[in-house]
């Protein structure tokens, strides 16, 4: 176990005012029930204060968290298996995760030597300049929402550059090879196999453009040599291999290959704090929704679960976590600004194993989805808002996916639960 650390720096005095007129802001903000005030708060904070990130992550033990799929839950876990060393944890635990949710975060919580910051794919070379980071996660990268292959490619290089700048510890996913390109740049790695569901931005080399040669999860380039890189950590069949070649279930409560990966990945990054796999594990085992995803609730009788996926690669992961047929299914979309305005996306994914179970469609887009799913031969009815659903499927249970902005509406129906 790392020791502990010497008391943290005092801010100066407008780093103080900052925080605290931006913590009162969050307050109002909060009382006037408009979501947990974190965005409004670190934007009044770094108004008066620009440079308050850094200020406030000074002399802290920082893990940035990224990826197109997985920063929330990933971040919840890694803070849980952190627990495991007494310390204080400030983290962004409702997903504010551009610079105003990294600095509510951490004004929320001045005295917590350690953060664990989800943070937004696209600010994390700003990020990693400000908070001077111990850990960067590096999950996975791939298209979400409106982005095309070659913005993907951009970001994956401009992660690069960021990561040869720092001298931060990178744990990256060996499996997706845009990721491992950009984190080789790194000058310590810990490499996990964490799997990769969703292939389609990734057939060529980062490096050179070649054809990449798949072999199973075994990925390599002719032209240039580039190849998946010798992995650290492990997970196969449900189970993790740790460093010395220990085979353990994890047995998490959180559901699907996606969690079990994300998991992975937070033991490597508590071993990097001294937090061995058996201590990290008994935490994250505890861990059963992530900001009301994975949330069952009861309504007039049905058992539903809640599941976000907010892009072709999530709804794939999230397909395969469903409770099997007959259980029936509603799917809904949205298109607005925080989902993006083009469903195209829709067509990146196979719904043919939805077959033959009950399929309702919701959301403001749902026609969308409904020429998408008639193309894949799959039945299913339209509906308006979830008790609609309820009174269709006369199920017992009911499992619910939705893009963001569709899943916020119906946790808003739902109950905000935990
Ligand atoms: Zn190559």
């Amino acid at each position: 176990m790392d020791t502990p650390l010497p008391a943290r720096p005092r801010l100066p005095i407008r780093a103080r005012l900052a925080t605290t007129i931006g913590g009162a802001a969050a307050t109002v903000s909060k009382l006037a029930g408009r979501g947990d005030g974190s965005v409004i708060g670190g934007i009044i904070g770094l108004r008066l204060e620009p440079d308050l990130l850094s200020l406030l992550a000074a002399g802290r033990q920082v893990i940035l968290v990224t990826g197109t799929n997985g920063k929330t839950t990933t971040t919840r876990l890694i803070t849980a298996a952190l627990s495991a060393t007494g310390q204080k944890i400030a983290s962004n635990v409702y997903g504010a995760n551009m610079e105003a949710g990294l600095t509510s975060a951490l004004s929320r919580e001045l005295d917590a030597p350690l953060a664990v910051l989800e943070t937004d794919e696209k600010y994390i070379p700003a990020m990693i300049k400000a908070t001077q980071p111990k850990v960067v996660v590096l999950l996975n990268l791939s298209r979400d929402q409106m982005d095309r292959a070659a913005e993907i490619w951009m970001l994956a290089r401009r992660w690069r550059e960021a990561l040869a700048a720092s001298d931060c510890l990178v744990v990256a996913n060996a499996d997706d090879p845009l990721v491992a390109w950009a984190a080789s740049a790194a000058r310590s790695v810990s490499w996990v196999a964490a799997g990769q569901r969703w292939r389609e931005d990734s057939w060529c080399c980062p490096h050179c453009g070649a054809h990449l040669v798949r072999h199973g999860d075994d990925w390599g380039c002719r032209e240039c040599g580039n190849q998946r890189p010798p992995v650290r950590w492990t997970l196969s069949s449900g189970k993790v291999i740790d460093p010395g070649g220990r085979v353990q279930s994890l047995d998490l409560a959180l559901p699907g290959r996606a969690n079990a990966s994300n998991a992975v990945v937070a033991l490597a990054v508590a071993e990097a704090f001294g937090v061995d796999a058996d201590g990290a594990l008994v935490q994250m085992r505890g861990v059963t929704s992530v900001a009301g995803r994975y949330t069952q609730v009861q309504r007039r009788g049905t058992e539903i679960r809640l599941l976000l996926a907010k892009n072709p690669a999530g709804w794939l992961e999230a397909l395969d976590v469903m409770v099997p047929a007959p259980v029936p299914v509603l799917l809904a979309v949205n298109a607005q600004s925080p989902d993006g305005r083009d469903t195209s996306w829709l067509w990146d994914v196979d719904y043919r194993r939805l077959r033959g179970r009950p399929v309702l469609v919701g959301g403001e887009r749902r026609m969308d989805l409904a020429v998408r799913l008639e193309a894949d031969d799959v039945a299913f009815q339209l509906v308006d808002g979830i008790d609609h659903a309820i009174d269709l499927a006369r199920s017992p249970r009911l499992e619910v996916l939705a893009n963001y902005t569709a899943f916020q509406q119906y946790r808003a129906v739902l109950g905000r639960t935990e």
